[in-house]
Order: C-alpha cells, then sequence, then structure tokens
C-alpha cells in the first residue's frame, strides 16, 4: 500500500527534537504566547521576507483576521466585494463572508487551476475593493498580471497561502538588489495555515499571517488576543485565536526542513511530468521554477470513477481536492444557481496522487508505473 500521505512519517523524523522540546515547554510553566511563539512569528517573518508575521490558531482565523482588521481600519467597508477564485477550498470564501464582505467567485485557469485575471478584470465592480488570490496545489498565481491590476484599480491584494509555504515568485522585475520574494510577500497581506497536512505542518491546528503593514500587523495582533495588549485592557472587540504555544514550539523544529521538504516534492513532481506517459491521464502545468511547492499533485482524468477503482485495486493511495465546487455546496446556497463551467469540469476530473516528502523512489516508481499500465 503507498499511502496518499504518511503524517507519521513526516513527523517521526522529528521526535527527539520534539519531545526535548516538549520537556522545556512542560518545565517552563508557561503555556500561552511565550518565546515559542514570539520566536517562530519572528523567524517566519525572515523566511517570508516580511516585516510582520502574527501566529493565529488556523488558517482561517488567519484569513479571516486579515479582512477584518481591514474594516477596523476602515480600508474596507461591510457588503465590498473582494474576489476568490470559484474553485478554491471552501476556507477562502468563508473568510470573506465571516468578517461580513462579499465574495465574487471567478473562474480559475485550465491550465494552473490557480485564478485568472482576465476573469478578475470582468468581474470589477465599483463595489470590488480587494482580490483574495489562492496559491492553490502549490503553485503560485501570476502575480505579475494580478498585482498590476490591483495597483490599477486601487484594490488590496490578500493571499491565501495555506497550501504554498516557501513558493518563490519569478518577477518581472530581476534587478540586482531585488529580494527573493516568497509567497506571504506577494500582496498586502497573507494568511497561512500550519493544519498537520500542509507543507509546513504542525501537529494540531495553526495559522498565521504575514504583512508589512505594520498598522495591519498591530492590529491582527490585538484581534487574535481579545482586542488586548496588556492583561485585561481591551482596546477593541478581538477573538481568541492565539497560535498555541507548543504548536509553535514544533513549528520552530519543523521550519528547518521546509525548503528540503519542497525540494524533495519538486523532485517527486518532476520525476511524475517526465515518466507518467498516459494518454488518458492529463498532468499539470509546471514551469520548473521554485513558484510551485506541489503540496498536491493533481492529474485529471475523463473517467474518474473507474481510476479510482483501478488505483484502489492497486494500493495507490489517493484524494480529491476537492469533490464538491463551493458554490454547489450546501452551505453556499446564495452561490447554487450561478454556473461556474470550468470550476465544474474541474472538481469533475481532479484526483491527487501520493506526493510527500518522505516517499521513497521506489514508491515513486511504483506509483508511475501503476499510472503507465492504467
Ligand atoms: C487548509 C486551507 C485553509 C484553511 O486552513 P485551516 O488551518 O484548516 O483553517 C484555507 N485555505 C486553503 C486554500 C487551504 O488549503
Amino acid at each position: 500500500m503507498i499511502k496518499f500521505l504518511d503524517l507519521h512519517k513526516i513527523n517521526a523524523r522529528f521526535e527527539i527534537h520534539f519531545q526535548e522540546r516538549f520537556r522545556s515547554f512542560l518545565n517552563s510553566g508557561y503555556y500561552i504566547l511565550g518565546s515559542e511563539v514570539e520566536r517562530f512569528e519572528a523567524d517566519f517573518a525572515s523566511y517570508c521576507g516580511t516585516n510582520y508575521c502574527i501566529g493565529t490558531a488556523n488558517g482561517l482565523d488567519a484569513l479571516t483576521l486579515i479582512f477584518k482588521s481591514y474594516i477596523h481600519l476602515g480600508k474596507l467597508q461591510r457588503n465590498d466585494e473582494v474576489i476568490v477564485p470559484a474553485n478554491t477550498y471552501i476556507a477562502s470564501i468563508l473568510s470573506v463572508i465571516n468578517a461580513g464582505l462579499k465574495p465574487v467567485l471567478v473562474e480559475p485557469d485550465l491550465e494552473t487551476y490557480n485564478i485568472s485575471p482576465e476573469e478578475i478584470t470582468k468581474h470589477i465592480t465599483p463595489n470590488t475593493k480587494a482580490i483574495l488570490v489562492v496559491h492553490l496545489y502549490g503553485q503560485l498565481a501570476d502575480m505579475n498580471a494580478i498585482n498590476a491590476l490591483a495597483k490599477s484599480e486601487g484594490l488590496l491584494v490578500i493571499e491565501d497561502a495555506a497550501q504554498a509555504h516557501g513558493a518563490v515568485a519569478n518577477l518581472n522585475v530581476k534587478t540586482p538588489n531585488s529580494k527573493i520574494r516568497k509567497s506571504g510577500n506577494l500582496g498586502d497581506a497573507a494568511a497561512f495555515s500550519f493544519y498537520p497536512t500542509k507543507n509546513l505542518g504542525a501537529l494540531g491546528d495553526a495559522g498565521a499571517v504575514t504583512t508589512n503593514d505594520e498598522d495591519l500587523a498591530q492590529t491582527v495582533k490585538l484581534m487574535r488576543n481579545y482586542g488586548s495588549s496588556k492583561k485585561y485592557v481591551n482596546e477593541i472587540a478581538g477573538v481568541n485565536s492565539r497560535l498555541d504555544e507548543l504548536q509553535a514550539a514544533f513549528l520552530n523544529i519543523k521550519l528547518k526542513h521546509l525548503d528540503e521538504d519542497n525540494s524533495k516534492r519538486r523532485s517527486i513532481g518532476k520525476r511524475y511530468l517526465q515518466e507518467i506517459k498516459n494518454k488518458k491521464l492529463i498532468l499539470p502545468f509546471y514551469s520548473c521554477e521554485n513558484d510551485h511547492v506541489f503540496h498536491v499533485f493533481v492529474i485529471r482524468v475523463i473517467d474518474r470513477a473507474d481510476f479510482e477503482a483501478y488505483l484502489h485495486a492497486h494500493d495507490i493511495g489517493y484524494l480529491i481536492h476537492y469533490p464538491i465546487p463551493p458554490h454547489q455546496q450546501n452551505a453556499l446556497s446564495m452561490f447554487n444557481e450561478e454556473l461556474f463551467p470550468i470550476t465544474e469540469k474541474i472538481h469533475k476530473t481532479i484526483i491527487s496522487i501520493p506526493m510527500s516528502p518522505v516517499m521513497s523512489e521506489d514508491e515513486i516508481s511504483t506509483v508511475i508505473n501503476v499510472l503507465n499500465a492504467y
């Protein structure tokens, strides 16, 4: 059996370090917003190249807190429209709704699965105030085009970077002193999730906001902790969405291995792209640069039910990201009448095959051979 994702194997690599860190965490007697959270915030900001990182309880909260903070700062108003890709994970859309804003769903590009800048242009109205970009499946969206568009229209750009930790942008302008720009530092603000299955995953829930905007950073930091920076003094009506101290301790250990893990994912992606040769299977687009961190490796197949049965019979794990598009979910009934043909086509035909930094060359070869024999 080749697992879709072996989470235990991924984390077992760090077992001794986790145990050591847990022991000092336990002995410290300090369990909320301590030195581990502080260290993670400093190190993850520096990893992304941003001035600020604020830890949160999860990725959905990170997104929601960005929007609520922009409302608090007067940069967004209730019912402003936010453009969101129609084929994203539902959390992106829920964050916009939960903050009291209006999501406007836009079709992706069929080749990259990321939001199409042309489609964004078609959906801009006088009420549009922000674009929520999702780097879906680990591949950066077309940030050159999206940032240029946002600049000319005066829109905020927020990244949902929950699937793209460490992805490096290929920017138009390459001057000798231009910094490498990574996901989390490609718009006005970004949200990350460290859900265990993500490229940088905790052993429970965790998330973070990154930004270069000092006002936004301060507001998110207040809001995630009851609107309080001084104990029992509440400046704004906040929430409890703190990054857990123990999860931050685990993340501090794992952050050091993120680049290495992403390289391994890319090398698996390259092998799949070179060696899977089957006309029934549509392989994903990849520029061969570091703008993709292969959170998942998504292929398309017309008769998916038949292919699923085949994988099952050959003991190859798989998942579908995602089986029901957000606009067809009962939870989002306001979109149920709308049609998104590209999104629907993607959701009917996609399937994700095994991808993780702990796959052996033999396992990769087996997946390739089984797919070629389909
Ligand atoms: C995982 C994920 C989220 C939400 O993260 P949680 O930590 O589960 O709240 C948001 N957006 C995308 C694209 C995701 O993949």
